[in-house]
């Protein structure tokens, strides 16, 4: 059976983050050659659905703009106006003819700023500058591990590569959000036709916030890089043990619960979870389930 590498993406390490179980559901069997246990990942709200709707617009203008193609305001509203009535009917998700509008107003104008921000006016202004965009599910190899951490774009710019993460939504600050961003450089370094040293890129964020893009300078160098690749590696493991926790009991019964009741309002496993009436309690019955499952096993041990 095909045996796939450990691997490490953002989204993969904020659902980990955020509960083990519902982490489980969707990357621990996968590893086998599964296929997803659960349900594959889609949007669980209409503003999810508006992220994606912007982030795959935006794929597909950046790809028009690498053969020369233009775009008009007209054309994109109609692009964005489309993609969202597809992922609507596929998700049979329903909202209200003035909130669809709103919506595709608002990514309309989120993309067309976009384009004029200082770091990407560049790509869409001027001719002959080398630039080249990615899609997240590229990935390289770093010590045996598959590496999901492209950047959306990368431009030559002042005999530097600069990396560019843009986030069409501002989450909650967490505080591995630096280190995540400097693995576009551990990534760079790995991907073919990049240079090796961490002299020779930038890293740059551009996060929507509050109706403007922001940008946003990362510091790094050759020591945070490595902090980074730590990092990464910290979580791998922990990934793998939760796997080896799941693969050895398969109920799931023993991992650890959502942190917050908030995740699990909108998980896609909340049906078939413990949590379903209620994540305190879930917690606290599991509590009790674990502290006779190690009197049982403290029991065995000493009759032998
Ligand atoms: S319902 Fe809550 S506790 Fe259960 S898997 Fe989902 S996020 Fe985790």
């Amino acid at each position: 059976m095909h045996q796939r590498q450990p691997h490490w993406s953002q989204t993969s390490q904020r659902l980990f983050t955020e509960c083990s179980r519902a982490w489980a559901h969707q990357y621990a069997f996968l590893e086998q050659g599964k296929p997803f246990r659960g349900v594959p990942s889609r949007p669980r709200t209409f503003d999810d659905l508006t992220v994606r709707v912007a982030r795959s617009i935006w794929i597909e203008r950046l790809s028009d703009q690498y053969q020369r193609k233009v775009w008009s305001d007209i054309y994109r509203r109609r692009r964005i106006s489309s993609t969202v009535d597809e992922m609507l009917w596929n998700t049979r998700m329903d909202v209200s003819d003035l909130r669809k509008a709103t919506a595709i107003h608002q990514i309309a104008e989120q993309l067309r700023t976009l384009e004029q921000s200082s770091m990407l006016r560049i790509v869409f202004g001027e001719q002959g500058k080398r630039w080249v965009y990615f899609q997240r599910q590229e990935k390289v190899n770093l010590n045996g591990i598959d590496l999901f951490a492209a950047p959306d774009i990368a431009v030559f710019h002042q005999d530097k590569w600069t990396l560019i993460r843009i986030r069409f939504r501002t989450s909650k600050w967490l505080p591995t959000i630096d280190l995540e961003h400097r693995l576009m450089a551990n990534w760079a370094v790995q991907h073919t036709g990049f240079p090796s040293s961490a002299d020779e890129y930038r890293i740059r964020e551009l996060a929507w916030s509050r109706g403007i893009w922001r940008e946003q300078r990362i510091e790094f160098d050759e020591k945070t890089m490595n902090e980074a690749l730590d990092l990464l590696l910290h979580d791998v493991q922990e990934m793998r043990w939760t796997q080896r926790m799941a693969l050895a009991d398969p109920s799931l019964g023993i991992l650890p619960l959502a942190a917050s009741e908030r995740s699990c309002r909108t998980c896609f496993h909340r049906e078939t979870c413990p949590a379903k009436t209620g994540l305190h309690e879930a917690k606290e019955r599991q509590r009790e389930y674990l502290i006779t499952l190690n009197s049982k096993s403290r029991n065995k041990v000493s009759k032998h």
